[in-house]
């Protein structure tokens, strides 16, 4: 699944591990978490993350469906 990374302190959210310390249990993906979900290292708020691979130039990955 996709790992997306804090742009304010490089915390890395990794739905394979999920964050035990805020209640997220291991398999949830990041769109899955609550709108009111911040970095557990620097209380960034979602909008703040990006994912951590961004695709390839050129890389068409279908949306939505
Ligand atoms: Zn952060």
């Amino acid at each position: 699944m996709q790992k997306y990374i804090c742009k304010k302190c490089g915390h890395v959210y990794d739905p394979a591990e999920g964050d035990p310390d805020s209640g997220v249990e291991a398999g949830i993906p990041f769109e899955a978490l609550p709108d009111d979900w911040v970095c557990p290292q620097c209380g960034a708020k979602k909008t703040d993350f990006e994912p951590e691979d961004a695709p390839m130039p050129g890389m068409v990955v279908p949306v939505g469906e």
